[in-house]
């Protein structure tokens, strides 16, 4: 291609992503920030806002390996408990609230658990990592209220068996939120976003990470994901209903959802 980039195989694309994962993990957090200038934290909150998290819920967030979402999850859900504390209603969803993280990197989520312990979240029963596959999750048939995923399907060998799981891990009524980089069609700032995506961010990896290929493989990674159109259909097709996206900052990233009906 254009940018140097060999096609690779499935095998090679899972071994790829694991390396990649692996040597991104110590500097995955500083990296967000100066790549998205802080941004991936308004996004996520956008994300857990129209996920509407409730006490007792049962929420699966895959590639979560941070944890970002799942205390964003965890702190909606303690911000409606106390909203209903005020109200004087009464609360017995104290031990049924279960956010599970699951990643596949073992690195990631070692960052993630670090993350909980400094937040006091440590002990916290209602959260628990899980080492796995988005492609063959090891969650039962028809658990789960909602399904997230962040900046995480984009890395995934086969979207398509990771849609159907999220289809088949989810109780009718559930509900799955994408957060993932997309493509940006406006003219102007299209061109100023790929100047900036192709030869900044490498740039910061190898400045900052002294590691430019995982950067290199996150751009290209970028550009070969579907369009916001067509991966719509793809959830679609995944018998999800109710499916749309919603567009931040031009399509610079999209959030889309659907409901297992
Ligand atoms: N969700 C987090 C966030 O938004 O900060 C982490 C996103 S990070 C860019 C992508 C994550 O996807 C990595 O932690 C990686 O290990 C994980 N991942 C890649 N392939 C996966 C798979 N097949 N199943 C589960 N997780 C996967």
């Amino acid at each position: 291609t254009s940018f140097g980039y060999k096609e690779v195989g499935e095998e090679e694309k899972s071994k790829l992503v694991g390396n990649v994962f692996s040597s991104v993990a110590p500097n995955y957090d500083l990296m967000n920030d100066l790549m998205s200038v802080g941004l991936h934290r308004l996004w996520k909150d956008r994300l857990v806002s129209k996920l509407a998290p409730f006490p007792g819920m049962k929420h699966l967030d895959v590639a979560g390996g941070t944890g970002d979402i799942a205390f964003r999850v965890l702190e909606s859900i303690n911000g409606v408990k106390r909203r209903a504390l005020q109200d004087g209603l009464e609360d017995n969803s104290e031990d049924e609230t279960r956010v599970f993280v699951c990643d596949i990197n073992p690195a990631m989520l070692s960052v993630g658990k670090k993350h909980a312990i400094e937040r006091g979240l440590g002990e916290a029963q209602s959260l628990v990592w899980v080492e796995g596959d988005a492609e063959a999750l090891t969650f039962d048939d028809d658990s789960m209220d909602g399904y997230t995923i962040a900046f995480g399907i984009r890395n995934v060998t086969h979207i398509e068996r990771a849609l159907a799981e999220a289809y088949r891990v989810l109780k009718r009524g559930g509900r799955f939120l994408c957060l993932e980089l997309s493509h940006v069609e406006v003219p102007v700032f299209k061109q100023i976003y790929d100047l900036y995506s192709f030869s900044i961010i490498p740039a910061i990896g190898e400045f900052v990470a002294g590691d430019r290929d995982s950067y290199q493989y996150l751009v290209e990674s970028i550009r070969r994901f579907p369009s916001q159109e067509k991966f719509a259909q793809m959830i679609a097709d995944a018998r999800f209903q109710k499916v749309e996206y919603e567009n931040l900052i031009g399509g610079v990233v999209a959030i889309h959802s659907g409901v297992k009906l």
